[in-house]
């Protein structure tokens, strides 16, 4: 399976990818995610990432492209994978579709998960994420545990330096100038299904296991 999670940052994709990934059996290929591996390591990659991380902009697509096509190279891609945070520009899903073709798995569906702006914005605000695991939290509704450690791992949960309030409208502000015409291009090439993304995580999931069944 070749599936796109797409959505606002906020919106849920990172959570909803990695529970549809695991029902799928495909890898979850989470851009973001690799890119903030690649800074706790401090490679190079990393460091050229950290500046448009921490301002709220797009890593570079043709860097952004060549982290996929090697990702899609290791052997657990080979039936596929369920991007969350790619395609993030019209450059990138144009190259992508057709990089999918010539493999013989082209694109087959697409979630939108739809969230409106005031809710990223307190979404967002206020999520905390382990620096070891990646789960998040949330200050008000899903509080890591005392003294801020991962319920999970009982690693330290942080804020983002990307979840500060100033950096988060920066992110919307280039969801909607470079991410959201992604949108039409792949409408273009797959069935794209626009699901509600407000409500808790189960609900959401139930909406999403309705357009795209195991
Ligand atoms: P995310 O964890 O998906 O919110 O991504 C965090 C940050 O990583 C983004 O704000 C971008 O700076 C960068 N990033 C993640 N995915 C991409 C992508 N597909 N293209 C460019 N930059 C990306």
């Amino acid at each position: 399976v070749v599936a796109v999670l797409f959505g606002p940052p906020g919106s849920g994709k990172g959570t909803q990818a990695a529970a549809l990934a695991a029902r799928l059996g495909v890898p979850h290929v989470a851009t973001g995610d690799i890119f903030r591996k690649h800074l706790a390591g401090n490679t190079d990659l990393g460091q050229l990432a950290k500046s448009y991380m921490s301002a709220g902009k797009l890593v570079p697509d043709e860097v952004t492209c060549k982290l996929v096509a090697s990702r899609l190279g290791e052997p657990d891609a080979a039936n596929g994978g369920l991007f969350d945070g790619f395609p993030r520009s019209v450059a990138q899903a144009e190259w992508l579709l057709p990089f999918l073709s010539g493999r013989g798995q082209p694109l087959e569906v697409a979630v939108n998960l739809v969230v409106p702006d005031d809710q990223v914005v307190t979404r967002l605000g206020g999520r905390r994420t382990c620096t070891s695991c990646g789960a998040t939290y949330h200050v008000a509704h899903a509080p890591p545990g005392p003294g801020d450690t991962c319920t999970r791992c009982g690693a330290t949960v942080i804020r983002r330096p990307d979840d500060e309030d100033a950096v988060i409208l920066q992110r919307l502000q280039t969801y909607h100038a470079e991410t959201a015409p992604v949108l039409g291009v792949l409408r273009g090439a797959a069935p794209v299904h626009d699901v509600v993304g407000t409500g808790t995580i189960d609900a959401v999931a139930e909406r999403i296991a309705r357009v795209i069944p195991a």
